[in-house]
């Protein structure tokens, strides 16, 4: 990285810090409890400029690489880990815009990404590991596609403006198509209550016949799976930032503890039980670390980043689930207790075993990459 480059990363993620100790890490209990954002909180973040991160300078964004924008990610997640993913949501979808949109595309919505979220709706009631497996429609009329289907357990559904929608298209080939919340028959389903990440909203699109122009296809049609599996890869990098802030915060909170707490007149941090658990979790945080990193560094160098991303969330989020199991140990019955957040931090991180594919799919993708070597 350029020198001036290094310096904008710095200020970017002492600004990060500050927004997430001031504004974010004192509301994580009530953002857990209350299952949502406080009001305001979101217009915060919007007026703070977080949203435009990755966006490029021609549409107002602050043009910050990948590597760079992970890390602000895992700053953000070791005070709120739902705020973090609600931008993870919105960075890989920027992502295919940017990558497969026509020009036209372009320019008509990601000005408004600075202030409007975008999300990547694939799941259905009839296809979540399998995307083969999806019922929504996009018909040709003219130069016209007409989209109509139901998309289920969408990351920011609700909150989210803009969707990335994959479709089958007449001829049963896949593609990725731009809605707009504020097209005719777009409207908003169920919101999931999930038990972890409480804070990112979770929901369901309807699509009744909606008309969108022919350059709201990403790419071609053939090529939705494609897109659909390169906004996995770009999620997972970032999800594995989120799950190095979540095993941060899970350490502060067992060595803080193992330092004020006495087992008779021994503190706990001298005993070789609690020593193994605290070690375990930094060896966990700083492996997902490097993972989030190697894999935001192959893609900046436009190497293959797909394996190294599947590495990273698989690894990250079994990772994040265990060492907060094993920070719970540490405080014991006070763990265990929904005084202290670890309980919910179990619950955030357990998310990302399934959120942007399962861990059995990725490991089935690692595995296949490795029998083929
Ligand atoms: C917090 C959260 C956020 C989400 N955000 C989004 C989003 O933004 N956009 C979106 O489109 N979706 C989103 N999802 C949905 C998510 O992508 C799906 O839940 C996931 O792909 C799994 O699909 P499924 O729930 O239908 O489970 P299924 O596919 O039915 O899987 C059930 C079980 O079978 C296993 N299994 C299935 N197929 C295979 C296989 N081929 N190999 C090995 N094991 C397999 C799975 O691992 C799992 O254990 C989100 C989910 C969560 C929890």
């Amino acid at each position: 990285m350029e020198q001036q480059n290094i310096m904008a990363a710095g200020m970017l993620h002492r600004m990060i810090r500050e927004f997430t100790d001031n504004e974010l890490a004192p509301l994580d209990m009530q953002i857990d409890a209350q299952g949502d954002y406080p009001d305001g909180l979101f217009d915060k973040v919007v007026n703070n400029g977080l949203l435009a991160i990755t966006l490029p300078k021609d549409y107002g964004g602050a043009a910050f690489d990948y590597e760079t924008a992970a890390k602000a990610l895992h700053i953000m997640a070791i005070g709120n880990a739902s705020m973090a993913v609600t931008l993870e949501g919105h960075f890989k979808t920027l992502e295919q815009i940017l990558k497969y949109g026509d020009q036209r595309l372009k320019d008509a919505y990601l000005p408004s990404a600075t202030h409007r979220i975008f999300a990547f709706s694939q799941t259905e009631s009839s296809g979540g590991s399998n995307p083969k497996g999806i019922s929504t429609r996009a018909t040709r009329q003219g130069d016209d596609w007409i989209i109509t289907g139901d998309k289920i357990m969408i990351t920011n559904g609700g909150l989210a403006q803009v969707y990335c929608v994959l479709a089958k298209t007449d001829d049963d080939q896949m593609g990725v198509f731009l809605v707009d919340q504020d097209m005719p028959g777009f409207s908003f389903g169920k919101r999931e209550d999930f038990i972890g990440l409480r804070g990112t909203p979770v929901g369901e699109i309807v699509m009744d016949h909606i008309k969108v122009p022919s350059y709201h296809l990403l790419g071609k049609v053939g090529q939705g799976l494609e897109i659909g599996n390169n906004a996995h890869d770009d999620a997972r990098i970032l999800m594995g930032a989120v799950l190095t802030g979540i095993m941060e915060h899970e350490l502060q909170i067992a060595v803080d503890y193992s330092k004020q707490r006495k087992a008779l007149d021994t503190p706990l941090y001298e005993l070789q039980s609690i020593q193994e658990k605290i070690a375990e979790i930094a060896i966990a945080r700083q492996n997902t670390e490097l993972l989030y990193q190697h894999g935001a560094q192959l893609k900046l160098a436009h190497q293959s980043y797909a394996q190294v991303a599947a590495m990273t969330k698989s690894y990250g989020s079994r990772a994040a689930v265990r060492s907060g199991d094993m920070a719970l140990q540490v405080l014991a019955g006070y763990g265990y207790s929904r005084e202290y957040p670890i309980e919910h931090l179990i619950r955030d991180a357990r998310a990302m075993e399934i959120a942007e594919g399962t861990v059995e799919r990725m490991n089935g993708e690692i595995t296949l990459k490795q029998i083929n070597r």
